[in-house]
């Protein structure tokens, strides 16, 4: 490794075991010249300064997220500055490498409406004239949190960027951070949150990142309510599912650009989040939800899940290394364990069924996929194992609660007693007129299942589940609900 450069005529090599893309927001396009997935994008940022206004002293800065603004007593005049609701991106086109620091166009008419806040709260705004309209660009990114850690894709590739306007006083602790990881090679503390490991592939895409940040932007200081969803760049990834639970009510939230059904709303209801710092207006609908599977059963769509195969003549042995439970067992059995880091903390959470004597079949959370696929490549040493992401290749479906069995039996002729498919093992069914895999596992505290069916045949697989399932109960399910069970 190592960081080629040029300057005029000139230009070398810096070896390097370590390199750190710290490019701001030319860091996406960096990025990209090495294969390195780094989703965000510039948006312009406006503030005011006013001419010095007689008499001024320090005063505190003022934040004011109805109104969008901060403001700032600055050498002895007033700064105004906004995180508007609909930003404008900017640099669609790339941004040239000369650009430095420099000014934007200004655009009045976009500051006007926060300008007018400002005067409103600030009088003294009126009439103490404008000295400087500074529009500059930074980068945001689509979940207004910036990027640490080491590429999933390149070894001794790091980063540090994406900022959301707050990199100046984001950067004492995140640089100690990201030195501390590289030098440790482990996260000093959870950093999650901001680890690029959560960016998804398919995030690179310019125009899910213009819109997207036209929103983020605004985030910044508005109000985050529970469960508040983005209103942009939806819809990008949906299961086989996702139409039959649109026109049953459901009501989506986001999870790694996957769209997933956190309730159904009933007949004649509104369809849409009510953002509440109280009771929301789901609430009724999640008892209902949540009753069914203490008392029924509920049918959740699980589809987002991310799920790895393991396979090739050293996959036991590799999982055995890698994971805290033995998995060394019987083709047909399903381990719920951890990888863990070298301190034993926790890197993945996650279920192994071993599909063979050979293959394994790894199911984790949608959103840390990518952070699992990079731990399971980054361990393999002189083994002789293949690693594949087919997420896409299956829909799951979970039958979870008291009935469920009585439900599944009426689907499908095989055996789904304890003695023919006890909690922890799976084996391949027929379903409705197709085939499945029943695994048995829960995570509502009932009895379940969860069924793998391949893509092409889930909504066939539905549709039988869904008409069997009026007369014992059935109710379908959202995330909520899962949450509380
Ligand atoms: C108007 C405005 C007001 C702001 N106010 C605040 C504030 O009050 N508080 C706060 O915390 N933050 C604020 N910010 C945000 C803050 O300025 C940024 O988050 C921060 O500067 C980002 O730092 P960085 O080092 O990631 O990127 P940058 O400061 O953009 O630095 C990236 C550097 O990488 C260089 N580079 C790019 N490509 C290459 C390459 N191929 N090779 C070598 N070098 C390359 C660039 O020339 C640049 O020098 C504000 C931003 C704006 C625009």
């Amino acid at each position: 490794t190592g960081v080629s450069w040029a300057q005029g005529e000139e230009q070398g090599t810096i070896e390097a075991d370590i390199v750190v893309n710290c490019a701001g927001m030319w860091a996406r396009e960096l990025g990209a010249q090495n294969g390195v997935t780094i989703p965000l994008h510039a948006c312009e940022h406006f503030y005011l300064v006013t001419e010095p206004i007689p008499g001024l002293t320090r005063l505190p800065v003022l934040r004011v997220p109805d109104e969008c603004a901060y403001y700032k007593e600055d050498a002895g005049k007033m700064m105004l500055g906004a995180f508007e609701p609909v930003a404008k991106p900017w640099g669609m086109d790339g941004i040239s490498e000369d650009f430095c620091f420099d000014q934007l166009p200004e655009d009045m008419e976009h500051f006007e409406p926060i300008l007018e806040m400002g005067v409103n709260r600030m009088p003294m705004l009126a009439t103490a004239g404008i000295h400087t309209f500074f529009n500059g660009p930074e980068s945001f990114t689509p979940d207004d949190r910036y990027y640490l850690g080491e590429a999933p894709e390149l070894s001794g590739y790091w980063m540090a960027t994406g900022y959301n306007s707050i990199g100046i006083v984001s950067s004492g602790g995140a640089g100690m951070a990201l030195a501390q990881w590289i030098n440790d090679g482990e996260a000093p503390f959870d950093l999650w949150e901001v680890d690029i490991r959560r960016a998804q592939p398919f995030q690179k895409n310019r125009r899910y990142l213009k819109e997207r940040v036209s929103e983020t932007l605004g985030l910044l200081y508005a109000d985050h309510f529970p469960y508040r969803q983005m209103a942009t760049s939806r819809n990008v990834r949906r299961s086989p599912l996702h139409e039959h639970l649109k026109a049953r009510g459901a009501v989506f939230g986001e999870v790694a650009g996957w769209e997933r059904a956190n309730w159904f709303a009933r007949e004649g209801q509104e369809r849409e989040y009510r953002y509440s710092w109280k009771r929301q207006n789901w609430f009724d609908n999640q008892r209902e939800e949540h009753l069914a599977v203490r008392n029924k059963v509920g049918l959740f769509d699980m589809t987002s899940f991310g799920k790895i195969r393991v396979e090739g003549r050293d996959a036991c042995a590799f999982l055995q290394r890698l994971c805290a439970n033995d998995m060394d067992v019987a083709p047909g059995k399903i381990v719920y364990t951890q990888m863990l880091n070298a301190k034993g903390g926790i890197e993945s959470d996650l279920t192994v069924t071993r599909l063979s004597e050979t293959a394994y079949f790894l199911v984790v959370p949608g959103a840390t996929l990518q952070r699992d696929l990079a731990w399971l490549r980054r361990h393999v040493a002189d083994e002789f194992v293949v690693i594949t992401d087919v997420t896409a290749a299956e829909a799951v479906l979970c039958l979870m609660g008291p009935e469920s069995r009585k439900l599944i039996q009426k689907l499908s002729p095989n055996d789904f007693s304890n003695e023919g498919n006890p909690f922890g093992t799976f084996h391949e069914i027929e379903i409705g007129m197709g085939l499945a895999r029943a695994h048995r596992v829960t995570y509502v505290g009932e009895l379940g299942w969860e069924l793998y069916v391949s893509t092409e045949q889930a909504a066939h697989v539905f549709e039988a589940i869904s008409d069997a399932g009026a007369e014992v109960g059935l109710k379908l399910c959202g995330l909520h609900t899962l949450d509380s069970c």
